[in-house]
């Protein structure tokens, strides 16, 4: 009985701070609730890390921003993007934004948590992306980092990983059988509600759309982006299209939710 109270405690608490929405609601319509199992700052050291050793490497093969101009042209339109992160969550505007570009044919981009970008010359040489068709791919991966879909997956795999023992111990730190038993239940419970890969997907479509019309950048380019990568995934399939299959079903959701974003566009247009 006196467990049974404590663990209601102890799960509601974990509740509270382990689900929760990244981002403000917007006319994405992107709010579902996040599971947030570690904390954002050993995140963020983590991509911080991560992406310095990629610029060192990058750096002692030569390969690191080599053309200046791609690299003014990419840098020019993330910070036009960066430049509306505070719609979608205010701390965004002060995390310390890189955009670095990497020579390498691969057809990809990335941003990781806490707003390290890097495209790959590849992606634009490749599809000869404008500037509206890059700032939807930008935009795409900087909506992963303000969604912190990155967080989330390492969470899931903590919880895969660690499961039993870890929930328990945060659940109040006990040890007895009945709290590691139901630390699993909650900690089960927690993984299967979760939604998969393509839905993280979808977001970052949807809020990367809106992120891009804000910017000024046109809507229908995510539609003719996702077209050229398409064409593009048939020849030589790289690895990026095994998370961003460009499908029929992207280009089509992507086709329908663009005229929602296009006031959004036109007024950043005006100004
Ligand atoms: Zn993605």
């Amino acid at each position: 009985m006196k467990i049974r109270s404590i663990m209601l405690i102890a799960a509601s608490t974990l509740m509270l701070t382990a689900c929760a929405t990244t981002t403000k609601n917007s006319v994405s319509g992107v709010n579902r609730s996040q599971f947030l199992l570690l904390p954002a700052s050993s995140v963020a050291e983590m991509s911080a890390q991560s992406y310095q050793q990629t610029l060192d490497t990058a750096m002692k093969s030569k390969t690191l921003n080599v053309d200046k101009t791609m690299l003014s042209r990419v840098t020019t339109i993330s910070n036009r993007l960066i430049a509306q992160v505070g719609v979608f969550r205010s701390d965004a505007t002060k995390w310390d934004w890189q955009v670095n570009v990497e020579k390498n044919e691969a057809l990809n981009a990335y941003c990781m948590p806490g707003g390290k970008i890097m495209v790959y010359s590849g992606l634009i040489e490749k599809i000869n992306a404008t500037d509206d068709e890059l700032a939807a791919v930008i935009g795409h991966e900087i909506a992963h980092a303000l969604r912190e879909h990155g967080r989330e997956r390492m969470s899931q795999a903590y919880v895969q990983q660690f499961g039993v023992q870890a929930l328990a111990s945060l659940l109040g730190g006990g040890t007895t059988g009945e709290l590691v038993t139901q630390g699993s239940q909650i900690g089960t419970q927690l993984f299967f509600t979760l939604p998969n890969g393509r839905e993280q997907e979808r977001e970052s479509d949807r809020l990367g759309l809106e992120l891009a019309a804000r910017a000024g950048y046109n809507p229908n380019a995510a539609v003719t982006l996702w077209q050229k990568m398409g064409a593009q995934s048939q020849s030589a399939p790289p690895e990026f299209f095994s998370t961003h299959p460009a499908s029929a079903n992207r280009i089509k959701n992507l086709q329908d939710l663009a005229p929602k974003m296009m006031p959004l566009y036109q007024a950043a247009k005006q100004k």
